[in-house]
């Protein structure tokens, strides 16, 4: 058997049923022998990513971009990155950059056999005009002159048929010419709507004469001017996945009612002589629900515009730029990915999970440094005042054990009569159980020296300014005395005078309520007013070099990154990406 993962996680991951759709494709030649309009052939999976550019990518998206690239790379197909960019008022070309860093970013790759696989939907408008009109000569769609509102009280509900609007049955000429118009800019928004004809009685409320070309009147981010008539989403996706001879199309559960619709707007076109087969299909799965956040880029743009976060890349936003902010890496939300597996069915996943993947990701290869947070003076009372401090230097592997790095990259920082340590790792009165410092007892000083504390100075009000300690020469991490003291606690600590200055943000989560969003609730109000707190802390000096990004383990407290942009040599900045162990709410 494999070996366990930490976190209670199976060690294999669970069960894709899309592998098993694929396999039985392949063992069936379905997408065998294809070739593509220049006549290149073609893999037998080929899957896309369909982003919408009209927000920043967020951890659900990730899952999506895992499935279908992972799936295109495990089969040796390919995945395109194509931009879903058919609604113009809210898609912008920030948003179209931002989606491509982050797909590169999670490490993954639209290039095949040296072609980049990158589209826009908005290249195929032509050909989705051409789809309509096709469908119109056919008798299969019709311009309609109801409005919205008189649309949505003629649908009919899930136990009635629906009314045929009066124009359903006009001419297929007249609707040509009417689409002619809408295009032509004659029309204002919302007069006219291409429907489908379908049926009015149909159980399935998406085939009631679905709407697949509306008239907006506003300029569109690739195409410019171009067009006032843009397709709807279940018109012009299927187009693009066969446009881009996708073999299998994955999308999310909420989906499934619209396949019967994929499959039709495929199977008219086909039968027009406009796309041939075999057609991509379309496969559901269960989106990605983590507690504690929300991913609805409606009310992350939200959380934005109203200020309540610093931006789409505040470390406690749950979007790619942000975690990356935050120091997730891209392999432990692959990992997360992967762990989660694709399901038929909707849950929640725990939060912790994606903190256990960055735990287990960062563990075994995070370079190991000291910071305290909570800083409280110690005085070894017994120092040599004017030591020399390189002849004193203490010195701690870089790297964990198990890293192939770890006996030969040493880190070496001074040890001096001021020491800074953390305030919880004193207790002028123990409390049971507790082994760190207090009057009369005995720690190590980590990779240091054994130490006695002797007592505390305080200043009027009470307060604990300082703890006095006297400590033991021949008592040395790795030298040969060291081994007489047996000692409990085990502190870590940095030298005052030679220790840099940090900001140190701590992170916890945005909402208090695990379900945010659901069932409809104000999200906002379940916001965790201490969602950041921010430290002045001290550091250990070989910290001097940490370039924004770079990731450590700040031993006993978590995992913490150099902040991408507000970091630099002059003003160290950290954030907490995750802590040690899962205490979350404990
Ligand atoms: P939102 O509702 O926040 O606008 P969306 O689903 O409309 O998100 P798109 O840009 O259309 O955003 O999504 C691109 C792809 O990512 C789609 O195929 C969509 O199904 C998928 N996706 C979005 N959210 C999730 C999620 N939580 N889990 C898995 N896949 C997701
Ligand atoms: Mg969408």
């Amino acid at each position: 058997m494999s070996k366990e993962l930490k976190n209670g996680l199976p060690p294999t991951p669970p069960t894709n049923f899309l592998r098993g759709i694929i396999d039985a494709d392949i063992a069936a030649g379905t997408y065998a022998n294809r070739q593509d309009a220049q006549g290149e052939s073609l893999p037998q999976v080929v899957t896309r990513f369909p982003p919408e550019p009209n927000g920043y990518l967020h951890i659900g998206h990730a899952k999506s971009i895992c499935l279908n690239f992972g799936l295109a790379r495990d089969y040796g197909g390919r995945c395109h990155l194509r931009f879903d960019d058919t609604n113009p008022e809210k898609e912008d070309q920030e948003y179209v950059d931002t989606i491509i860093d982050s797909v590169k970013w999670l490490g993954f790759d639209w290039h095949h056999d040296g072609h980049p696989h990158l589209y826009y939907a908005s290249n195929y408008f032509d050909f989705m005009y051409a789809g309509a009109q096709a469908l119109i000569r056919a008798g299969h769609a019709y311009v309609d002159e109801q409005n919205a509102e008189r649309m949505r009280e003629t649908r009919g509900t899930l136990t009635e048929p629906g009314i045929d609007s009066p124009w359903r049955n006009r001419p297929a000429e007249e609707s040509l010419r009417l689409f002619d118009e809408m295009r032509a800019g004659t029309h204002a928004d919302g007069t006219l709507i291409l429907r489908a004809k379908i049926s009015m009685a149909s159980p399935n409320m998406n085939l009631r004469d679905p709407a697949i070309y509306r008239i907006r009147h506003a300029t569109h981010h690739n195409t410019g001017d171009k067009w006032c008539v843009y397709p709807m989403y279940s018109f012009a996706h299927p187009i693009e996945d066969a446009l881009e001879n996708i073999s299998h199309s994955i999308c999310t559960l909420e989906f499934e009612d619209q396949r019967p619709l994929y499959d039709w707007v495929l199977e008219r076109l086909a039968e027009a002589g406009l796309l041939q087969p075999p057609a991509p299909r379309q496969y559901e799965f269960a989106r990605l629900n983590l507690t504690y956040i929300v991913t609805s880029k409606r009310k992350l743009k939200q959380l934005v515009d109203e200020k309540i976060v610093d931006g789409w890349d505040d470390p406690r936003m749950p979007t790619l730029v942000g975690l990356r902010r935050r120091g997730y890496t891209p392999e432990a939300i692959r990992l997360m990915c992967e762990r989660t597996g694709a399901s038929k069915h909707n849950s929640w996943i725990d939060y912790s999970v994606l903190e256990g993947a960055l735990r287990d990701d960062l563990d075994p290869k995070a370079a190991r440094a000291v910071a305290v947070l909570n800083p409280l003076k110690l005085i070894i009372d017994n120092f040599p005042e004017n030591a020399d401090a390189t002849e004193t230097a203490c010195s701690a592997p870089v790297y964990p054990m198990g890293h192939p790095e770890h006996d030969s990259a040493v880190r070496r920082f001074p040890i001096s009569k001021e020491l800074w340590i953390e305030r919880e790792d004193f207790m002028e009165v123990p409390s049971k159980g507790y082994f760190r410092l207090f009057p009369g007892n005995r720690v190590r000083l980590r990779y240091g020296y054994v130490v006695e504390c002797t007592g505390c100075d305080k200043d009027e009000q009470g307060n604990i300014t300082a703890v006095h300690c006297t400590y033991f020469p021949d008592s040395k991490s790795g030298t040969p005395g060291s081994a007489t003291y047996k000692v409990k606690g085990n502190l870590h600590w940095v030298s005052a005078v030679h220790a840099l200055q940090a900001e140190v943000r701590l992170y916890e989560r945005l909402f208090i309520d695990p379900h945010p969003d659901a069932g409809g609730k104000d999200f906002k109000a379940a916001l965790n007013p201490d969602s950041r707190q921010v430290l002045q802390a001290y550091l250990e000096p070989t910290l001097q070099d940490a370039r924004p990004g770079d990731l450590f383990q700040f031993e006993r407290h978590g995992y913490f990154v150099a902040d991408q942009l507000d970091s630099t040599a002059d003003k160290l900045v950290f954030n907490r990406a995750v802590t040690l162990k899962d205490s979350w709410g404990k």
